[in-house]
């Protein structure tokens, strides 16, 4: 396969301007990338006019829930049968390409092998979908976040609860063991959770110690759910690798965050904080109203926190939570207009936290997330302009080409899915 790809705008992902050019991609890589003046060798390549268009680097979604299904409840994600749930994760992986990313971070499965069986298929060709980082469920303690049971009712949902390091220990390694590349672990609270909220730190230093070291001992990585200051702390001190929201971090951890931000990377996850609020608006029930007053200081602190991360130079990716019933997969690069509207970023900052920090989440900053030379061409051919109005990209209509490593696709009319061409 050897295709040139002429006329375009070409937006590398490094943050340098846009300039008209070419890009000529052979089989899986781009080998040459020049300005429209300079002539390419290419005798014999296919040539694609791009007139007009806008050539980027693929999406990279960096806090994918592929096996959320778009359940209006966590727990009627334990209800689903295995199989069922599987084939419904290989179809949120199809939607997740069609709009355009061609790579995906797990923040955690619902169930221990469903990004994993995914991945494998993907891989092997059986399916299509973005390159996948897969994850382990959520390990949470007894009445954290995800853990959906009752003293009366045995309920799944898409934690498991373990209690003290023995317990953290033994499923991060029989995740591990099943092929998990992530271990998920609920370190704080969450919003809806009343024996765990957003601003407690429930995982002791010891049970994420025992996490991070069965993970790390085989190369592997931990990310950590930590909305509360302490436990981003908690996370720092003990070495997980992702920290995923981050709302209220205190200066203290902002500055902790500071010190790594070589190591570590971090994502609010704002989609689905915004999707609350706005399902939200409206209901005047008791418990809508109790909701309402959880979310509105959160969604405050996370503005905020997140001001100062990025102009501290925190690596922050994309990726809100997609893959519930008011924020439902497919719809993922709507978090780069929330980056633009909410935390400050410029057009040009949030593609880069969707391409090239997304490429380096990814482990491969060295060939994936820029549009360079040696890198694989995982490409988006836009019909508008990015820089200009980055909600361009929620309309799949305008995504003239999808590319992951040299394999074309189109994004298919009705249902968010996508074509392979050839
Ligand atoms: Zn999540």
């Amino acid at each position: 396969m050897r295709l040139l790809i002429e006329h375009a705008t070409v937006w590398d992902g490094s943050g340098a301007a846009p300039f008209p050019g070419q890009v000529l991609v052979e089989n899986e890589r781009i080998v040459a990338v020049a300005p429209r003046a300079e002539a390419l060798a290419a005798d014999g390549a296919e040539r694609l006019d791009a007139g007009g268009k806008f050539l980027m680097p693929g999406l990279v979604e960096g806090h994918a829930h592929l096996s959320f299904v778009d359940t209006p409840r966590g727990t009627a994600l334990g209800e689903l049968p295995p199989e069922d749930h599987a084939l419904l994760t290989m179809d949120a992986a199809r939607k997740l390409l069609g709009a355009g990313f061609t790579s995906a971070c797990s923040a955690a499965a619902a169930k221990i092998r469903l990004d994993v069986a995914v991945r494998d298929a993907i891989e092997r060709g059986h399916t299509d979908g973005p390159r996948l980082l897969t994850a382990s469920p959520e390990l949470t303690v007894t009445g954290g976040l995800g853990d959906g049971r009752r003293l009366h009712l045995h309920q799944d949902s898409f934690g498991v609860a373990v209690d003290g390091p023995d317990e953290v220990r033994r499923m991060a390694r029989l995740c591990l063991r099943e092929g998990c590349d992530t271990i998920k672990l609920n370190i704080s609270g969450d919003y809806g959770t009343e024996s765990a909220l957003a601003e407690t730190t429930v995982m002791t230093d010891a049970e994420v110690a025992a996490g991070v070291e069965a993970a790390h001992t085989i190369g592997r990585r931990v990310a950590a759910h930590a909305r509360a200051s302490e436990s981003v702390k908690r996370a720092l001190r003990n070495g997980v690798d992702i920290i995923y929201h981050c709302d209220f971090a205190d200066e203290e951890a902002l500055d902790m965050l500071e010190a790594q931000k070589d190591r570590v990377f971090t994502g609010p996850a704002i989609g689905i904080v915004l999707a609350r609020l706005e399902s939200l608006r409206g209901d005047n029930s008791w418990q809508g109203q109790g909701f309402l007053e959880r979310l509105k200081p959160l969604y405050e602190a996370t503005c905020r926190t997140h001001h100062e991360m990025r102009k501290r130079g925190i690596r922050i990716v994309i990726g809100g939570d997609y893959g519930f019933a008011a924020n439902p997969q497919g719809t993922n690069a709507r978090d780069l207009e929330h980056f633009v509207t909410h935390l400050g970023f410029s057009p040009s900052e949030a593609l880069q936290a969707a391409t090239r920090t997304g490429g380096e989440i990814m482990k491969r900053g060295h060939e994936l997330g820029q549009i360079k030379p040696g890198f694989l061409a995982d490409l988006l051919l836009v019909d508008g302009d990015p820089l200009q109005d980055v909600r361009v990209l929620q309309n799949r209509k305008r995504l003239a080409l999808i590319m992951k490593g040299g394999v074309r696709y189109v994004p298919c009319e009705g249902p968010p899915h996508v074509r392979r061409l050839h």
